[in-house]
């Protein structure tokens, strides 16, 4: 059965496989973007097969009043929107605000159209937690420790979705909630704009890490967060919070396999600064960096993001990509959109 979709932050890089998906599968979609004029940013949503006839954009900022209300004549909503920066001048202005007001705004317009049955809320392991320390990591798990100054992006996706939990609980809306908690996200991208995840290859490969660091992701790709979002569409997935995520990889297996993979002649870190004086070292060498970057830095080094994903394979039937896959499968974007130098043999 086809359904009308309303998917906020229609630009993204998650947003647009998932859009993809959602045309694909037949389904009518409204997609918020910023500014609708810009095809720069909408062009290659507007060439999906069936937009000429599935898809409608239109006009929607996060921090507006009450953005979303003209667009909720939907059977369910998509809130991805949100900023996605590491490291921002205020924290408050240019990731909180707009994380919290927009998933309110959104709630609040949908709780006001009786046909939306479902809102599916792209949440973050940034909610889930902001320090790991070795316990396996499940959705009972919740981030408390960020704040404003403490890894602002982690404490955006935080409150975000604890307003929305907020919401639900205080108002009991006619319509349920679903939250992807999704870890690194990388892959493919439907257009030249780096995402932040994928910027990390970038990064790798062109100098930015001086060594090779106690550092640990949990990986996932783009395309099976997109399977997701599309999966939680059933009214056979329960509501509640879901973790989208396939495995960890540590910096070391990370720099090795872009070394195999034809990039030995680019800037790859060399040093290894992995173990317990090298960690030392490195927090101390965070203070010098941006501040966004120095306390996820000094948060994240020498801690391994452990987590179970048993519940979105049950509940949505995903089965993930490798870390491995995935990371081939971004350095050949990277490359096509000319990020990166062509590999070597
Ligand atoms: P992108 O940066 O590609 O997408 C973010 C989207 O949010 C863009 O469409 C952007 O619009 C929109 N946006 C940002 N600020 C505003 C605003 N003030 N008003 C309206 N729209 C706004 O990131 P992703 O696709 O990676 O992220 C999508 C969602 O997934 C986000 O909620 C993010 O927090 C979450 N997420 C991402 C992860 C990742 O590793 N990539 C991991 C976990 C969660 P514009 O194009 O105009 O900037």
């Amino acid at each position: 059965m086809s359904d009308k979709i309303l998917v906020s932050g229609a630009t993204g890089f998650i947003a647009s496989h998932t859009i993809e998906r959602l045309l694909a599968a037949g389904h009518d979609v409204v997609g918020t973007v910023r500014d609708p004029k810009n095809t720069s940013k909408t062009a290659h949503l507007q060439a999906m097969s069936g937009a000429d006839q599935h898809l409608t954009l239109v006009a929607a900022d996060l921090t507006d009043t009450d953005p979303f209300s003209a667009h909720t004549d939907v059977d369910v909503i998509l809130h991805m929107a949100s900023p996605y920066a590491m490291n921002v001048n205020d924290a408050q202005r240019d990731l909180v605000d707009p994380a919290v007001q927009g998933t309110v705004s959104m709630l609040t317009a949908a709780a006001k159209s009786p046909r939306v049955r479902r809102v599916i809320l792209t949440s973050s392991m940034a909610a889930i937690t902001d320090e790991p320390d070795g316990r396996v990591l499940t959705e009972e798990d919740w981030n408390d420790k960020s704040t404003p100054a403490r890894n602002p992006y982690y404490y955006s996706k935080a409150m975000a979705e604890r307003a929305a939990w907020d919401f639900m609980e205080a108002e009991k809306p006619h319509f349920d909630l679903v939250v992807i908690n999704p870890f690194l996200v990388i892959g493919p991208a439907h257009t030249a704009a780096i995402n932040t995840s994928n910027q990390t290859f970038v990064d790798i490969i062109g100098g930015a890490y001086p060594a090779v660091m106690a550092l640990n992701w949990g990986f996932v790709d783009v395309r099976d967060v997109a399977d997701a979002h599309v999966a939680a569409l059933s009214a056979d997935v329960p509501a509640g919070r879901y973790i989208a995520a396939s495995a960890n990889m540590d910096m070391t297996e990370v720099v090795a396999l872009l070394r195999a993979s034809g990039y030995g002649h680019t800037k790859l870190p060399k040093f290894k600064l992995t173990g317990a004086i090298g960690t030392a070292l490195m927090k101390l060498a965070s203070f010098g960096q941006p501040k966004g970057i120095g306390s996820y830095l000094r948060t994240h080094l020498g801690r391994i993001p452990r987590f179970d994903n048993t519940k979105i394979k049950r509940e949505m039937g995903i089965t993930f990509r490798s870390p491995q896959e995935s990371i081939q499968d971004t350095l050949a974007d990277l490359t096509k959109w000319g990020h990166i130098p062509a590999p070597k043999a």
